[in-house]
């Protein structure tokens, strides 16, 4: 693993950050573990201390849609973890897409939005910011030529996503960063599939990062959740509006969250060699048309995901033979269950014709790259060898 992932060099290591970052024994009775402060309102001693705390020269706290210590502490390890100097905590990972969007638009802007962006965003895209006035532009495709033929005088944003899901496509994004500088735009990044530990959108030149923590971050499958993450200049406007929208973060998904976040780094590291192991068998295997895997040296964007990424992360896509192949492939899986999602413990598998791109045309899916014959996997953290016989048992079934 490269300095980043091992944090090697400067500051801590990201294991250790992960276990100790936004939490301080002493200041919680010892605890040693970040307690779950369950409470909706917090209580002043004295009208001088609440006057205090409401002017920010005293810590303390009010009322949890404004700030409560469980989720600040799940910030602060979160920020750590990304390298971010500060990082807000939403109710979901679109609550954290419209968070980082909303509070820079105003009616006359526009976005220029990448191609391949996760299906949630897209709606938002098409539902939302027209109705506010704000226009969206989609680029050609995600390299920087096509981003900067779609920019226009009022872009105010740059919004992509890398990898992309399903064909794990890898964005330039040191490239939309110098597009965005120049055209005085902002280039935020929805980084959940690569997550902090595989790629720093921040220190390629992103102004913000957008995480939904339901997939790799938190990890256990139990929490919906979502971060905005960036320079306090930015995220205190981000949190601003998040106090008047008001899609918080809960305690209690706050308290998962960091325990999820202390054994990311284990996980991710898991995920990584595991969708390695599973792509490399997959590129071998007779019944396998093509396989989409970044971490492949004849994936399109390898060479680029060799300098942008340090692990290739736990997606990994395939084209049957044909669809009837890909049904029964998948309906032979034993331990990759149907499902959505991705980023947890357990290893999932889906149709994205059937899924998360349901919703579209077929003509659209196919201009996408998006067949019928093809799996998707999540490749999750049970024994390597165990996912590899699945697969292996699978094709042979189907
Ligand atoms: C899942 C996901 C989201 C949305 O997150 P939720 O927590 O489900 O709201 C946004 N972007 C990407 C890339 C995702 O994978």
């Amino acid at each position: 693993m490269s300095a980043v992932a091992e944090g090697e060099g400067k500051g801590e290591g990201l294991g250790t950050l992960a276990v100790h970052a936004g939490h301080d024994p002493a200041g919680h009775l010892g605890a040693a573990v970040p307690p779950l402060y369950q409470s909706a309102t917090f209580v002043a001693p004295d009208t001088s201390t609440l006057e205090a705390i409401n002017a920010g020269s005293r810590r303390g706290f009010v009322y949890s849609r404004i700030r409560n210590p469980t989720v600040l502490a799940a910030e602060q390890r979160l920020a750590a973890l990304e390298g971010a100097e500060s990082a807000v905590a939403f109710a979901s990972g679109m609550a954290a897409v419209a968070g980082a969007l909303a509070p820079f638009l105003t009616a006359g802007d526009e976005v220029v939005a990448l191609p391949d962006l996760y299906g949630g965003t897209r709606r938002y895209l098409a539902e939302v910011l027209p109705r506010q006035g704000v226009a969206v532009r989609r680029a050609a495709d995600g390299s920087a030529g096509a981003v900067g033929a779609a920019l226009g005088r009022a872009t105010r944003i740059i919004l992509a996503e890398t990898p992309t899901n399903p064909l794990v496509r890898v964005i330039d994004l040191a490239a939309l960063a110098a597009l965005a500088r120049g055209a005085g735009a902002m280039l935020v990044v929805d980084g959940t599939l690569g997550s902090p530990m595989n790629q720093r959108p921040l220190a390629l030149g992103a102004d913000l990062v957008i995480h939904s923590v339901s997939k790799y971050l938190n990890g256990h499958g139990d929490v919906i959740g979502g971060a905005v993450l960036g320079s306090r200049a930015l995220t205190r406007a981000v949190r601003s509006h998040q106090q008047a929208a008001g899609g918080i973060m809960e305690p209690f998904a706050a308290w998962l969250l960091l325990r999820g976040l202390a054994t990311y780094p284990l996980r991710m590291a898991r995920h990584n060699a595991s969708g390695l192991a599973v792509a490399r068998f997959l590129a071998a295997h007779p019944r396998v048309v093509r396989v989409h895997y970044p971490g492949l040296p004849d994936h399109p964007d390898h060479a680029l995901a060799r300098r942008q990424m340090q692990g290739f992360g736990g997606l990994v896509s395939f084209e049957a033979e044909s669809a009837a192949a890909a049904r029964r492939i998948v309906d032979a899986f034993r331990l990759f269950a149907i499902g959505p999602s991705i980023g947890g413990i357990e290893s999932l598998c889906s149709q994205p014709g059937n899924t998360s791109h349901h919703a579209l045309a077929e003509a659209e899916r196919l201009a996408m790259g998006i067949t019928p014959a093809l799996v998707r996997l999540a490749v999750g953290i049970e024994t390597t060898a165990d996912l590899v016989a699945d697969l292996a048992r699978a094709l042979e079934a189907a």
